[in-house]
């Protein structure tokens, strides 16, 4: 269910965010002192004084909403349509009559704020990268995965190594089948020590990794942190029972999906709306409230 007290309400978003942001106790953000006081107003929000050290913040004070001009009950329903909907900023601004720059701002604030996600795997684990279109318009379609835009078919020919373009970043997905996790990573190079700090997490048994043909994931075949299993697409053979990649191929494409609307991103920007593509798988299944909250958290 759409919370949509919050977005009809500065005063029920003021609250809302009160709640998320004071979960554990109202603490000064200088000296972290729990002697506060309630202390006045600042427009809608909650003002404090601390006790300890005399200094006032209010609820917004030290968040990524602190002074700002539009209404916070604007700025989180763009957090929500964009989230849940997958709506384009350009979208955006018509439903809240703000202009496209201010979106742009906001939105890119919120995703900027959110962290990295942090791998914890337990493996067997798929991993596979793609080449998504950064700073790219029109029609021009992403190229599928690299193992079938560039190798030619048959072992010994494989042309993989090849880097992609300036504009094609590697973004690397994992699916972890032993917690169901898929995270979405973007990376410099897809080189075998970007691999290493993907899957470097410390476990002490094995971890079984499947993935595709490409020669980045040899050198884990000589580890004995890594069993490698792996399906070479060119061949014709995809699926050998459970080796293969295919969560990782229909994750991408719900990545692509993602990315759609908002065509024309820059490289350096991809990070932070993969990061809430994340977000949003985190957030999926919670109800509308909750799932708004779980997003106002993320950017604390
Ligand atoms: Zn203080």
């Amino acid at each position: 269910m759409i919370p949509l007290d919050v977005f009809g309400s500065e005063s029920v978003a003021a609250d809302l965010l009160q709640q998320v942001r004071w979960r554990n106790g109202v603490t000064c953000l200088r000296c972290r002192s729990d002697l506060t006081v309630r202390n006045g107003s600042y427009g809608h929000f909650q003002r404090y004084l601390c006790k300890d050290c005399d200094r006032t913040f209010n609820d917004k004070t030290g968040t990524i909403f602190a002074h700002s001009k539009i209404a916070l009950r604007r700025w989180l329903f763009s957090i929500y349509a964009f989230l849940r909907f997958n709506t384009s900023l350009r979208q955006l601004q018509c439903e809240i009559e703000v202009t496209h720059k201010t979106i742009h701002r906001r939105i890119e604030r919120f995703a900027r704020a959110l962290d990295a996600p942090s791998l914890d795997l337990v493996g067997p684990v798929e991993i596979d990268e793609v080449y998504v279109s950064a700073g790219k318009k029109g029609r021009e379609r992403d190229q599928e995965s690299r193992s079938r835009g560039l190798s030619t078919r048959g072992r010994g020919t494989y042309d993989g190594d090849k880097p992609p373009d300036g504009d094609k970043p590697p973004v690397f997905i994992l699916a972890d089948r032993g917690t169901g996790q898929r995270y979405v990573i973007p990376a410099k190079a897809a080189d075998e020590s970007t691999i290493r700090l993907l899957l470097a997490v410390g476990q002490e048994e094995s971890l079984t990794v499947f993935t595709d043909g490409f020669r980045a994931y040899e050198p884990l075949e000589e580890d004995d942190a890594f069993t490698r299993e792996y399906v070479v697409h060119g061949d014709g053979e995809y699926a050998d029972d459970e080796i293969h990649v295919n969560t990782c191929e229909s994750h991408a494409s719900l990545t692509r999906r993602w990315l759609s609307p908002h065509r024309g991103i820059s490289k350096d920007k991809l990070t932070q709306y993969l990061r809430a593509f994340q977000l949003r798988r985190e957030l999926y299944r919670k109800p509308g409230r909750d799932a708004l909250k779980h997003a106002i958290q993320a950017t604390l």
